[in-house]
């Protein structure tokens, strides 16, 4: 059984005026199919108003789809009877870290989703060390988050969703408030916390640079995936990437000019050394 499988989902938010007449219907969602396994660690690309946080908001039951059907782990999530199992199955993770931390001290901070669960004292604070450890913010639990850099503070709220013992976490633009050493320390937790601890992990984001861990890309525009397909085979299309507001990273972009220009260099480049290999081979450097 997928961990999280949408079937032809489509949203619409509608638009009343002062008398409750609709005025308008925006499709946020159009009929978006994602099967998502243990393990997976998926991104969801898009320029902004592409429908991204509202294709999120239905895999915890945040939002509802208006047609097709999203289940977690088999429970449909119309089903309020199982809201709390997909609650505790997909914990989310929002853009601005100093909407999600409540606490005075880190570690209080992160224990306080378990508590709330009604976990005994004793396994959430286990859950906190072994939560505060896995992104590397275990030395500060005793600081005030406040204290903390916009990266480090996101990592105490992934601590906190991962205190909660989800199978999966769906981050949705972690990155987007931080600097770029805030940005990196996200990415390398995330990734870490899918390849060591098996987390499955759901990225969204648009930022490109972002996603080359993920082993599947969807990405969307207007409500639809337009494209899916393992990080090289997205960055292949790089015009097609254009045309709907992204850029491709910037290693993956020459390689496409160098290769328009008649350079022999290989399809599906991402990562600088990769392209300084190939021009080099190319070149008959070395
Ligand atoms: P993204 O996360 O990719 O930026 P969203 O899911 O937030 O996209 O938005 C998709 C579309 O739905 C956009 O056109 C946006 O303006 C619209 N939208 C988002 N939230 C609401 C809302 N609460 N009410 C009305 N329209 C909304
Ligand atoms: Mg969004």
């Amino acid at each position: 059984m997928s961990l999280i499988n949408a079937e032809n989902v489509t949203f619409e938010y509608i638009r009343r005026d002062k008398d409750g007449a609709v005025e308008g219907i925006n499709r946020a969602v159009d009929e978006v199919s994602i099967t998502l396994e243990k393990g997976d660690f998926i991104a969801i690309l898009g320029h902004n108003g592409s429908g991204k946080s509202t294709l999120a908001k239905h895999f915890n039951a945040l939002l509802h789809p208006l047609e097709g059907t999203v289940y977690v782990n088999g429970y449909d999530t119309r089903d309020e009877g199982h809201l709390w199992d997909i609650r505790q199955t997909v914990g989310m993770v929002f853009q601005n870290p100093d909407n999600q931390i409540i606490g005075t001290v880190v570690e209080e901070d992160v224990a306080f989703g378990p508590e709330n669960m009604g976990i005994k004292s004793r396994e959430i604070w286990e859950r906190v060390v072994r939560s505060l450890k896995s992104v590397d913010m275990y030395e500060f639990r005793k600081d005030s988050p406040q204290r903390l850099s916009g990266g480090q503070k996101q990592r105490v709220a992934i601590a906190g969703v991962l205190a909660m013992q989800p199978q999966c976490i769906v981050l949705d633009e972690p990155t987007a408030m931080l600097d770029p050493q805030g940005r990196r320390e996200i990415i390398d937790a995330v990734t870490e916390l899918n390849r060591k601890e098996g987390i499955t992990v759901i990225l969204i984001t648009h930022y490109m640079e972002e996603v080359l861990n993920a082993n599947k890309v969807f990405v969307m525009d207007k409500g639809r995936i337009v494209m899916q397909g393992t990080p090289r085979q997205i960055f292949k299309h790089a015009d097609e990437l254009k045309e709907i507001g992204l850029t491709v990273p910037s290693a993956a972009l020459f390689a496409g000019e160098l290769r328009k220009r008649g350079i022999e260099i290989p399809d599906g480049i991402l990562t600088t050394e990769e392209l300084v290999k190939e021009i080099c081979r190319s070149l008959r450097i070395i």
